[in-house]
């Protein structure tokens, strides 16, 4: 069996598409756009590609954006008087602080300053907690665990009393995925088992898995005997494994390898997301979603 490839890139334009038209609908009506603000400290080479991405994403959708670069010495009072200026500005709904930041600077302190209301990357422990909730109270689900949970229902995999297991327990990918399938509501209803590092048979717990969502950063981890046949497996992993020649560029890339052995798991596997091409382009995809939310929550048409 070869099984269905869940291609992230593809989901990635039907859901700008959507955002894109919600834009252009608020605009007509309210004569608003979303706005949604970069905060970035210092000159890393990979934040700068990754807030470029947001703010070329923001761009094309017609959201306002800014990109506010300050230098890798500001003083964490000056950071913090940033994010409280952001906070007051009514033409701004999304507040990103681009991570990492300096030593100097205490991360925790900067990101739980952000207004709860524009905390759209979903970190604010306001939000983690609206998380744990569910329903009606969930105002940002963080993004890749949101993208996640879209590449699964839009492939049309029934998660409604499906047995979902979860490798992996961080704050950013495996604890929020597992609190949004158990939640009571479409796209969860899930049974849902999280395993790590502690897990006495990982393999056991995996083999039966109809949602297999990996999420360890340990190449290859998943072995193709270990999925369950016609199961969906998730890769979310993003592993470096080494380098090559661009063909388009020219330019020396990485490898990239997920924590699933792909070329045997899609075997076996009913749907199955490559790497990359997969989980990666949805990050991006659900912040643009969540910026658009949180200007719809403050116009009150959400
Ligand atoms: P993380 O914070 O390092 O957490 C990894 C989790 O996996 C931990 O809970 C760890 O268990 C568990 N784990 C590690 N090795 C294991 C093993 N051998 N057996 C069982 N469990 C194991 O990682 P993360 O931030 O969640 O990211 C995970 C992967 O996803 C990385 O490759 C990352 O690059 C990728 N990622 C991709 C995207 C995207 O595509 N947009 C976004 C975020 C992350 P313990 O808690 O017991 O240590």
């Amino acid at each position: 069996m070869t099984a269905k490839l869940i291609k992230g890139t593809e989901i990635r334009e039907v859901i700008l598409e959507e955002v894109k038209s919600g834009v252009e609908q608020i605009k007509e009506k309210h004569g608003v756009v979303p706005g949604l603000v970069t905060i970035l400290v210092g000159e890393n080479p990979a934040s700068i590609s990754y807030v470029t991405l947001k703010i070329k994403t923001a761009e094309r959708l017609g959201f306002k954006e800014i990109q506010d670069s300050q230098p890798e010495d500001i003083s964490e009072e000056d950071l913090l008087a940033l994010v409280d200026k952001y906070n007051k500005d009514d033409a701004i709904n999304g507040i990103l602080v681009q991570l990492p930041l300096p030593k100097h600077i205490n991360e925790k302190k900067v990101l739980n300053a952000i207004d709860p209301d524009k905390d759209v990357d979903g970190f604010h422990p306001v939000n983690v907690g609206r998380l744990m909730i569910g329903g009606d109270e969930v105002k940002f689900p963080p993004c890749t665990p949101a993208g996640i949970q879209e590449m699964i229902v839009r492939t049309g995999v029934e998660t409604s009393g499906a047995e979902v297991v979860v490798v992996g327990r961080s704050n950013i990918v495996g604890k929020p995925i597992a609190n949004m399938m158990l939640q009571k509501g479409p796209g969860a209803n899930s049974t849902v088992t999280v395993v790590h590092t502690r897990t006495k048979d990982l393999e056991g717990h995996c083999k039966r898995a109809d949602i297999l969502i990996v999420a360890a950063g340990v190449p290859g981890l998943v072995k193709p005997e270990w999925i369950k046949p016609g199961a969906c497996v998730i890769d979310v992993g993003v592993n470096r494994v080494g380098e090559k020649i661009s063909e388009k560029t020219g330019k020396k890339i990485a490898i990239l390898k997920g924590d699933v052995d792909f070329d045997e798991a899609k075997e076996i596997a009913g749907s199955i997301t490559p790497v990359p091409g997969g989980v990666g382009p949805m990050t991006v995809t659900m912040l643009m979603v969540n910026t658009l939310k949180s200007l719809k929550f403050k116009l009150g048409i959400a």
